[in-house]
């Protein structure tokens, strides 16, 4: 329902004016959006601590979407008074809103922290999914993936430290039965090793399908791909003199060069490919991030390893459950008997979250979740305020609470909340592009058709997704220390929505239009329908071999740096200098989207910086 107009005369005479308990100050979250309810959306949500909270819900999509329409401007007022004070309000709880509470109390002993979230859980893009299957629990990443072993000395590695978690390597599991032989990787993005196997269908000419099994260790004999192309792929056509190495610190000058360029004329240049070898056979090009290479900044690939260096001897690394694995090392530092086991991986990985701890009174830091904030301003002039509002709503009713500072966390609804900040910050803002993300998270009851084919990774061509791969599970309880083809395993498709040619703004809406409004059916019809094509060849059965399909809907998931993102085009400034230079008024700005990568690492940093600021 839609807050009502203020109360005419006639109204006024029903009564309508007086103060009593009313139904108006609830917001009732559309049940349609895009067309779609809450089941069509959400579809099956999982177990566990992540049941209801598979990405972007569909309530918190529906609460987001209203602060995009204004729908709560009739609400801020019914609000009334802050009903709370607390040192500083952090909005978004994902792992850099944590790591700004955790900074927080670190520096500033003795004062208070809430973290204001939109969904059911803590971690943001950080969370997993779990399955059940025969009393099994099959464990994934529903986005945030890997990890990577910081170097000694670094500022990650004592942050790590400070929560109790070692950041080294994990231990995963050996290789059992059929799969002996296989080589399998720990992390869910493709070795493309020799247990590798590509799909070609009818985009060439192939409408039966045929397989090609360690493609690159037969140097691509035998697939369909055209020679030229071939040539390419293999890397016979790169110049024969590097046109220049990657870049070595941040921001030098070969640094902003690249920042001039997009991603794709780097790779034509750099490796020899063609505009077309990269739109049509390497659509995962510019680090996946979700857009096509053509509006992709082309430093943008650099960047994590020149910012944030780490020791690659160990490889990236992935907790069952991806990065939920750092978030929940996060709430067990700020609210340690939130999660009640013992400060250790398994403890943190095991225990139940305990939700009535979260938001207890007298603790230095509360999470509250499922709180949509959609109005934050300063108490007066944000020069001179002492304080801030913080507005929220919760199970339909809007919240007011004072903050001495705030710490804005939650990336894309930033500039939408804060009610006084300046046209240089929106206009940051408005050049901020994230283009959406659907994972889709499939538990398989068995992959015996893969192992007993030699594969255990799979890359395809056409229709959803381009990839997937079984993976080896570091060692925990639930997962035992072997994996075979017999057990239950979960394999991640990530479906991105790039659209070369078309504007990185044009990408990004579209494909968000797309993912929005396809229901859960249709998506679980063309996976299985896929799989069927794919493997049916092989005994796979999609009836008994699915055991169940969970799809995370990211809205907003990737930040895409177009060129000039970092340091700036044609003498005009990197769009996000002016959030990170300094705080506005009493609210400093956080989330990932600030470094232009997507990383978790980046989250940390940006935390760091951002509450450095407020405390200095
Ligand atoms: C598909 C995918 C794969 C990725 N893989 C990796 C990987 O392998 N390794 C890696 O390091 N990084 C990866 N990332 C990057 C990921 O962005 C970061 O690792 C990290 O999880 C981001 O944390 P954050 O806190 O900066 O942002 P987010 O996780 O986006 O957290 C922000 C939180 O704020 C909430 N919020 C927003 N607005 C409001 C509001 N108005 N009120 C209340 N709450 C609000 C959001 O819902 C969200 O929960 C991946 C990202 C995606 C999308």
């Amino acid at each position: 329902m839609n807050p009502l107009p203020p109360a005419d005369p006639p109204s006024a005479s029903l009564g309508m004016d007086m103060k009593i308990q009313r139904e108006d100050h609830v917001f009732a979250a559309p049940t349609r959006v895009y067309g779609l309810t809450a089941e069509d959306w959400d579809g099956y949500t999982g177990e566990g601590d992540y049941a209801r909270a598979n990405g972007n819900t569909h309530a918190a999509m529906a609460a987001g979407h209203g602060i995009r329409d204004g729908l709560y401007a009739g609400l801020a007022a019914a609000a009334g008074e802050p009903e709370e004070t607390y040192d500083c309000v952090i909005v978004g709880g994902g792992i850099s809103g944590m790591a700004a509470a955790q900074t927080f109390v670190q520096k500033a002993p003795g004062k208070t922290c809430l973290i204001l979230e939109n969904h059911a859980i803590f971690g943001g893009e950080a969370r997993r999914n779990e399955f059940r299957v025969d009393g099994r629990r099959v464990i994934t990443a529903q986005g945030s993936a890997m990890f990577f072993p910081p170097l000694p000395g670094s500022s990650l590695l004592a942050f790590y430290e400070g929560m109790g978690f070692d950041g080294k390597g994990l231990d995963y599991q050996t290789l059992a039965g059929e799969a002996a032989d296989l080589e399998v990787g720990n992390t869910l993005y493709a070795d493309e090793g020799r247990s590798l196997g590509m799909y070609f269908g009818q985009l060439f000419g192939q409408p039966e399908g045929m397989w090609v099994t360690d493609p690159w260790g037969k140097q691509l004999e035998g697939t369909p791909f055209p020679p030229e192309v071939k040539r390419q792929l293999l890397g016979q056509t790169k110049p024969a003199n590097p046109w220049t190495p990657a870049p070595k610190q941040y921001g030098d000058a070969w640094c902003r060069e690249l920042d001039s360029m997009n991603q794709e004329d780097v790779m034509i240049r750099r490796d020899g490919l063609t505009r077309e070898t990269i739109r049509t056979y390497q659509n995962y090009a510019a680090s996946a991030a979700g857009a096509s290479a053509d509006v992709i900044s082309g430093v943008a690939d650099y960047i994590p390893d020149i910012q944030f260096p780490w020791d690659t001897r160990q490889d990236a690394q992935m907790f069952p459950g991806g990065n939920a694995g750092i978030a929940r090392y996060q709430l067990k530092a700020l609210i340690p008997h939130a999660l009640p086991g013992p400060l250790s991986l398994s403890g943190v990985f095991e225990s139940k979250v305990d939700f009535s701890a979260l938001d207890r009174p007298h603790q230095p830091v509360r999470v509250r979740l499922n709180a949509t904030v959609f109005a934050v301003k300063h108490e007066g002039s944000p020069e001179t305020a002492s304080s801030v509002a913080v507005t929220y709503i919760l199970d339909g009713k809007p919240h007011r609470v004072r903050a001495r500072s705030v710490v804005m966390a939650g990336g894309w609804t930033t500039w939408r909340t804060i009610l006084d900040l300046p046209e240089t910050h929106r206009a940051a803002y408005r050049q901020f592009y994230r283009m959406p993300c659907l994972i889709a998270n499939v538990c398989l009851t068995n992959w015996r058709f893969m192992a007993r084919n030699g594969i255990s990774e799979c890359a395809w061509f056409e229709g959803l997704g381009r990839a997937f791969t079984v993976r080896r599970m570091p060692v925990f309880d639930f997962s035992g220390s072997t994996l075979s083809p017999d057990a239950p395993v979960p394999v991640t498709i990530k479906i991105i929505f790039t659209e070369p040619g078309l504007p990185l703004e044009q990408q990004a809406l579209r494909g968000r239009m797309k993912m929005l409004s396809t229901p859960f059916s249709e998506y679980e019809r063309s996976i299985r329908e896929q799989f069927q094509q794919m493997f049916g060849r092989w005994g796979f059965d999609a009836r008994t071999d699915i055991a169940g399909i969970i799809l995370n809907r990211w809205g907003h998931a990737y930040l895409c740096a177009q060129p000039g993102f970092f340091f700036g085009l044609n003498g005009e400034p990197a769009p996000r200098g002016v959030l990170r230079r300094a705080p506005f008024g009493r609210i400093a700005f956080a989330n990932s989207d600030l470094s232009g990568i997507m990383d978790h690492r980046a989250s940390i940093a940006e935390a760091q910086r951002a509450v450095g600021q407020l405390l200095a």
